[in-house]
């Protein structure tokens, strides 16, 4: 996209967010009317994830050339996950231990929110067993990006060792990613009215301004304790862009309406297609952004690993249970767990949640406590998570020359 449509596009989204904003607070649900116009941006948005992260994944792994590269590239990349992962949940930890936002609420009892009825006994294995799937067409049809992505990489390796018919191959994948790209640029100047009806509609929802505002009272410390561990999250990512990825404010300024369409859509799959154009924008070796966005999208979600961590603690807190040191490291294991098995959709951390609960023994009940401003949080987090990526893809950049 040409330098100055990018500058105008921004500042209109920047524009349509506080105008969905204000529009949300002040005429609340009859902003619903316009619900659509968010929803055909979303639809547009996901009509592109499936080709694009098979034309894109099979491209990049296979411009790799060579199995072994794989590896390596596969290895920083997953370190890089671990890490920004782990620092994310320490961090929410950190910051709920000194903030202590459910401290003397005392409450008991409730009732287990519908949305995780019948998800009690979600484990460990189920992420593990849903990273292959047995029908690779229902995986796409059902929008299941994670056995999509290992399929793809599986078959762009074979496709390497395929001599010539493999090569024909990856070259009709290439025409296809690049093809893919250009109708990312045409959804993207849809973006402003689609974010502005997609935040006013869903501020509609909550009540308008004012119900909401009720709704933050007794969670308002909790929210503020979220937003303050992302925000300082957001800055660490700042500072190993900078240090680690060698890259400037021009890179952040570049991936900020990637970012505003994390917030408007609360999706990290949903934005995957601008996400890769404005590392295209930033000149991220493609090879870096094509391998860590799409996986990238499932696996690292650094914001919703520092929610999962401060959620459960508030829960415990709340329900003046006292966790040991040791169950506050099975909450860093299992929060780390839970965010990379949350899909990059709408509130998919607040259903995941039940597995950092049952492992500390927290009961269910809790999770009723964050739903009413979850929908806010959630957009938080979905742009951190994008957020995480994006250095992910400079980050492992910076270390290509050593590794292929
Ligand atoms: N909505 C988030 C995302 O798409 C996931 C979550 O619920 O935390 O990144």
């Amino acid at each position: 996209m040409p330098h100055k449509h990018a500058a105008i596009l921004l500042g209109l989204i920047v524009v349509s967010v506080i105008g969905g904003g204000l529009c949300g607070w002040f005429f609340g649900p009859a902003m619903d009317n316009i619900a659509w116009l968010g929803t055909l941006f979303l639809n547009a948005l996901k009509m592109l994830i499936v080709p694009l992260i098979l034309s894109s994944v099979i491209s990049g792994v296979a411009s790799l050339g060579d199995v072994r590269k794989l590896g390596r590239i596969g290895g920083v990349t997953l370190i890089y996950f671990i890490v920004s992962t782990g620092t994310a949940v320490l961090l929410g930890l950190i910051m709920v231990n000194l903030i202590q936002p459910g401290a003397g609420m005392d409450l008991q009892g409730g009732v287990v929110p519908e949305r995780v009825q019948g998800k009690e006994d979600v484990g460990i294995s189920d992420i593990l067993l849903s990273m292959v799937s047995p029908n690779i067409v229902a995986a796409a049809a059902n929008m299941d990006v994670l056995p999509l992505i290992l399929f793809a990489i599986l078959f762009s390796a074979a496709l390497t060792m395929s001599g010539e018919p493999g090569q024909y191959v990856i070259r009709f994948s290439d025409g296809v990613n690049e093809a893919l790209m250009k109708i990312v640029i045409w959804v993207m100047y849809f973006a402003p009215i689609g974010i502005f009806a997609l935040v006013a509609a869903r501020l509609g929802q909550a009540g308008g301004g004012e119900a909401f505002f009720e709704q933050l009272r007794g969670v308002g410390m909790y929210v503020v304790t979220v937003l303050s561990g992302l925000t300082v999250h957001f800055l660490l990512l700042m500072v190993a862009l900078i240090f680690i990825g060698r890259r400037g404010i021009d890179f952040f300024i570049t991936m900020l309406r990637a970012l505003f369409t994390a917030f408007g859509t609360a999706s990290s799959s949903a934005t995957l297609p601008l996400t890769m154009e404005c590392l295209r924008e930033n000149k991220v070796d493609e090879r870096a952004a094509r391998f860590v966005v799409p996986l990238g999208t499932t696996v690292n979600m650094n914001g919703t690993a520092l929610y999962e961590a401060v959620a459960a603690m508030f829960i415990a807190q709340a329900y003046g249970i006292d966790l040991s040191l040791g169950q506050q490291v099975i909450v860093f294991i299992t929060a780390t767990l839970a965010a990379v098995g949350a899909a990059g959709i709408p509130e998919a951390g607040l259903v995941t949640m039940v597995i950092v609960l049952n492992a500390v023994g927290l009961p269910l009940e809790g999770i009723g406590l964050l739903l009413a401003v979850d929908w806010l949080l959630d957009r938080f987090r979905a742009t951190i998570n994008v957020w995480g990526d994006a250095v992910g893809a400079a980050v492992v950049q910076r270390f290509l020359p050593a590794i292929l």
